[in-house]
């Protein structure tokens, strides 16, 4: 089989050492006599593993002592709720930072259950260059409360670089599409969250890290699988968990620490966003419109200058093996995700690739 390179946004590439070892412990998880898809996730087995897998987070990410690790359901949008109803009893107006469409999801569902103060950081240059206002300039409130944001906008391949640090603010990340991507201080956060379907594993379980002081008791109505006070005491089993994503990820950190954890796979990101986004400003054929100060590591964006080979572009690029480049409806043109587990040879190959295709089409 000829190599092929996924660049979907997520459900997205996992690393290929990672699917070998599910493969070959598909049928006898563990030696448990059971797959890994019947296993209880009671059994002492399991639970021991999961230990392990926030051991392993934690040395990865340096996680402090006073930051409890959960496993959740639902996705980042399940955070996008459960945020504001485990903190709205002391923060019940809390600074929401729009810089794209997921930042924007987050602001419009905090409006259900506090008064958020929405915050745009985001400006549109009159050649359609889209720019970011530097942490210093946000026009954040005055309120000692938790502000809200989006370190990479997925959809638009927007990423903010900068941590935000203010005096009066506790800092709750939508991490999803750049955890472990690069080194992060996570003692400036308050809450960091990611959905595991782009850096972490398959989709199913979300990862939140959470600082001990913000574990309050959220209102009664609350739904208790929201409740991180819950989840904290019952180890993040206080219903049943995907026990098999929660396996796949505990494989991903393993072979994160293996490569030589995150100033490995930070250099590497680097090098391969590089390539790419210089290719891209080295022809008029393609064109990215985000502020090179703020263009996204992990989601490359970038529309044709003839627009209507959008399609012929996408189509072409499969047949050569180059899956799920087609951009995000909101915003068309292409998208290429290139996650960790992306090799620098599928950049390579795609620059290979656009530079076919801007020889034929030109
Ligand atoms: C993918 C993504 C989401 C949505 O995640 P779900 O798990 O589908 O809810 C939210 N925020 C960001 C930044 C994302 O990349």
């Amino acid at each position: 089989m000829a190599i092929v390179y996924n660049f979907n946004p997520g459900p997205s590439i996992l690393p290929k050492v990672v699917l070998s070892e599910i493969k070959k412990n598909f049928f006898n998880w563990n030696n448990s006599q059971s797959s890994i898809l019947e296993i209880s996730h009671r059994s002492q087995k399991f639970i021991e593993y999961t230990f392990q897998v926030e051991q392993d987070l934690r040395s990865i990410l340096n996680i402090p002592k006073n930051y409890h690790v959960l496993f959740c359901h639902g996705g980042a949008r399940g955070q996008f709720s459960a945020i504001p109803l485990n903190l709205k009893r002391k923060f019940t107006q809390p600074d929401y930072i729009h810089s794209g469409y997921w930042s924007l999801c987050a602001f419009q569902e905090a409006k259900k259950y506090c008064v958020p103060t929405y915050v745009s950081v985001r400006k549109v240059l009159q050649d359609k260059t889209i720019f970011i206002e530097p942490v210093k300039k946000w026009n954040i409130s005055t309120n000692y409360t938790y502000l809200h944001y989006c370190p990479n906008e997925t959809i638009e391949g927007i990423e903010i670089f900068e941590e935000p640090i203010f005096d009066n603010k506790i800092i709750v990340g939508d991490f999803s599409s750049t955890i472990l991507s690069r080194k992060i201080n996570v003692e400036k956060y308050g809450i960091i969250y990611a959905c595991s379907q782009k850096n972490i594993g398959p989709a199913g379980i979300t990862v939140v890290i959470v600082r001990d002081d913000l574990l309050m008791q959220p209102n009664i109505q609350s739904p208790s699988i929201l409740n991180y006070q819950l989840l904290m005491k019952s180890n993040s089993m206080f219903n049943t968990p995907s026990v098999f994503s929660w396996y796949v990820a505990g494989l991903v950190f393993k072979w994160i620490k293996n490569l030589g954890g995150l100033s490995v796979i930070e250099k590497n990101n680097k090098k391969k966003a590089k390539l790419l986004y210089q290719y891209l400003s080295s022809t008029d054929f393609y064109k990215n419109y985000v502020i090179s100060s703020h263009q996204s590591r992990m989601n490359v964006t970038f529309h044709l200058t003839k627009n209507e080979l959008t399609n012929l572009f996408v189509d072409t690029a499969e047949k050569y093996k180059l899956l799920g480049l087609k951009g995000h409806s909101l915003v068309g043109g292409i998208r290429a995700s290139i996650y960790n587990a992306m090799p620098i040879k599928g950049i390579y190959c795609l620059i290979n690739f656009m530079k076919y295709f801007e020889e034929k089409f030109r």
